[in-house]
Parts: structure tokens; sequence; C-alpha cells
């Protein structure tokens, strides 16, 4: 018998990103067209890629939800019924929403069911019983929210709850912050976010009030990372877990979507109830997916408000400690036949590398980058990013599979 779990909800960057979130186990995807949606920079997707990228989740009975989170000036909200009237035509699943005007807009022109956006703030039962009242469907709660919190909402409004379980934190208001303005002329809430939190911020501490061994950093979040918290996210009855990053790489999206789904197909397989995932076989699973997502996150990792409140551990200051340890070398284009495989390079690589497949399932299986070809069958010392190569047929590879370097960390 098959145990409820949440939705794996993960990000949809661009359309290649997407269908590698996919493919790698997600269960839902966010997008955003090339206007409206939060991350100006990002890979938006056209009006083809969204409609070809809804066709290939709903013949997979994956879903697509379309952001649609800018606060927008009435200028925006005219150009809004054309592309609500695309959206319902591809009968995407859900809109994601922080804008009042948006969402009236939206009941005029549109039936696709309204999912409330983190950047609205939700926080409370009030709150959420007003959203509801407006016709939203589900709230994608504010990452200051914890699991109890988030479990007494749903239990009061009947609501489909959606919460971060990981990848970036702000520490604004998700989004509701102006820092970006400031220093480099770039509106958060309409998508120019540059992590401005991040920098190193130096103090004149004759001015102000702090002492000498206050941390220039004082502003850096850590990351979200909740992969610990399943079993408590499933006994709350949360509806899906979010993963943060429509602008980070393929690698990210591929490797998070493959960790969390697989975390997720245990307790489908086995439950909650008793407790198994206590038990060794969970605990070394549990090690080696979180070596997987700190080999490639840049800071420290938090369990941040899901259990307790941000306060100064939630901080990162700490620059020089950890060097990723595995980077995507390749992407695998398409196979030829059973014999052989075309990749296109992402990240130059040597032949005395090591470099292993990572499967949409199971365990990743290592070659010597030495196996790797120019198109016409010649040996190469130093590929160069964008480059195609041909590689011998590796059991199970498939397109769109990620070819990681191992790359060795000094301590
Ligand atoms: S600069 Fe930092 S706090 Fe401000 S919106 Fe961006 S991530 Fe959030």
């Amino acid at each position: 018998v098959a145990h409820w779990v949440p939705e794996l909800l993960s990000p949809g960057g661009s359309y290649e990103k997407a269908r590698i979130a996919l493919d790698y186990g997600a269960d839902a995807i966010y997008i955003a067209g090339q206007k409206f949606g939060l991350r100006t920079a990002a890979d938006n997707f056209t009006p083809d890629e969204m409609r070809e990228i809804v066709e290939h989740a709903h013949a997979h009975q994956r879903l697509v939800y379309v952001v649609l989170n800018s606060f927008l000036y009435d200028q925006d909200l005219e150009e809004l019924p054309e592309f609500l009237s695309l959206l319902e035509e591809l009968q995407v699943d859900a809109l994601i929403v922080s804008d009042l005007g948006v969402i009236k807009t939206i009941q005029q022109y549109c039936t696709r069911p309204v999912h409330l956006s983190t950047q609205a703030s939700c926080l409370n039962i009030e709150s959420a019983l007003f959203w509801k009242k407006m016709g939203v469907t589900r709230l994608v709660l504010g990452r200051e929210t914890s699991l109890e919190e988030a479990r007494l909402i749903k239990e009061a409004t009947g609501l489909e709850i959606e919460m971060f379980i990981h990848g970036s934190m702000c520490m604004a208001y998700s989004g509701n912050c102006v820092i970006s303005n400031y220093t480099q002329g770039r509106d958060s809430n309409r998508g120019g976010c540059a992590h401005s939190c991040r920098f190193d911020y130096s103090l004149d501490f004759n001015l102000m009030n702090v002492s000498k061994s206050a941390r220039s950093f004082f502003m850096s979040s850590k990351d979200l990372e909740g992969l610990s918290l399943l079993p408590e996210f499933i006994k709350a009855g949360i509806d899906s877990l979010k993963v943060e990053g429509r602008m980070k790489s393929p690698h990210y999206a591929g490797t998070v979507s493959k960790v969390y789904s697989e975390a997720l197909d245990f307790f489908r397989q086995h439950g909650v109830e008793g407790n198994l995932h206590l038990g060794p076989e969970y605990q070394a699973k549990l090690k080696k997916w979180k070596r997987e997502l700190e080999s490639m996150a840049g800071r420290d990792a938090t369990t941040a408000s899901l259990v307790t409140k941000a306060n100064e551990d939630s901080i990162f200051d700490n620059r020089d400690h950890k060097t990723s340890e595995v980077k995507v070398a390749a992407l695998v284009i398409e196979t030829l036949g059973e014999t052989e495989l075309i990749a296109q390079v992402r990240h130059a690589f040597e032949s005395t590398h090591h470099l292993e497949l990572m499967p949409f399932e199971g365990e990743n299986i290592p070659f010597p980058a030495s196996e790797v070809k120019s198109l016409t069958g010649q040996p190469i010392t130093r590929t160069k990013p964008g480059m195609l190569v041909r590689l011998p047929m590796i059991a199970g590879a498939k397109a769109r599979q990620l070819i990681r370097q191992v790359v060795e960390v000094s301590p």
C-alpha cells in the first residue's frame, strides 16, 4: 500500500531546467512567462515553450504552476488579460499570485486555481481565512512560518498548504525588501533582487553602537535545508514541498529533485508511523543525500524558521570553508543506438579527470574522462564548454541526464 506523501515542487527556471527537474522526480514545477513573474533575469518561458512543457508534464501526470507574483502597476494590469487567456488555453494547473489586483483580474479572465505566493507573507490564520474568501485555494506560506504554525493554519482553513523545504533564504519578509534598489538600482519586488543582503558590508564601529567583533556578513542568511524534517512535514499534512531556485543551475534542479523525490519515495513505501526512518537504513541514506545537497551548496544550511525563529545562527559568515565537490561536466543530449552517447560539455574537464553519470534513479555510475572523444572519434585532452562529445554507452543512460565531475576539495 502506498502511503500519502506531499507533492515535490521544483523550480523550472528555463525549459531545460524544468525538463531536468521533472526527469529527476519532481511531481510539479513552477515556471514564469516572460512577464509578471519575479526573477527578471531568469531564462523565462516563451508561449511555445510553455505549451510544450505543459503538454509534456500532463502526459506524465505532473503539474505546472505559473508564477505571476510581481506587484503590478495599473499599466501592467492592462497587459495581463492576454497572458491569462494563454494560460487558460494551456490549462496550466494553477497561478501563483501575490497581488490582490492580479487575483481580481484572474477571476475575470481565467478559471485556473489561484495559489497565494509567499510574497504576500501570509503567516496567520486570520490572514489565511481572508485569502480563502478571496478565492485562493492554496497558500504558499511565508518562510517565517514554522511547521507547527503551518499545521494549525491548515487545520483552521482547510486550504492546501505549500511550504519551502530547500533553497536560498531571504532576510526580509520574502522579498519585501529594497536593499537591491539602493545598492544596484534593481527592484526586488519586480524580479531584480541582486542578493545584496549577502554582500560583505563594513561597519563604522565609531558610528554604530556595536562591539568590535560584529561580523560584516550580518544580513547574509544560510540556506534552508528541511530534508531531515520530512517526516514532520508528512505528519503535519503539508500538501506541497517547494524548492527555491529558478535562477540556479540545471545541476541544482536535477540533484535537489532527485534527493527529495528519493526521500519521499521511502516514506511513500514505508509511511512515518513505524519510525522506520530512525533506523540505520534510512539514516545511511539521509547521510548520503545530505552529502549530495552539500556538495552543491556555496554556504551552510539550516532548518531556519521551520522549527525555531530565525536568529543569530541563521547568519552565514563563513566564506572560506566550503568548495563545491561536484560540478556538471556535461549533459547527455542523445543516445546513439545502444553503443554511444552524445553529450554537451558544460564545464571544461580533462582526460585525466573522473566523471560520473547521474541516472534519473539510483546510484551514480563512475567512468574515466579518457573515454570521452570528439564527435569525429578523436581522443581529447581538454574539453571546452558548449562542445559536443561522444562516449561509449553507459547502461540506462538517457537524454538530459547529468554527467558530473568529482572535484577534490582541500580540507
Ligand atoms: S536582497 Fe536579500 S533580503 Fe532583499 S529581497 Fe534579495 S534575498 Fe531578500
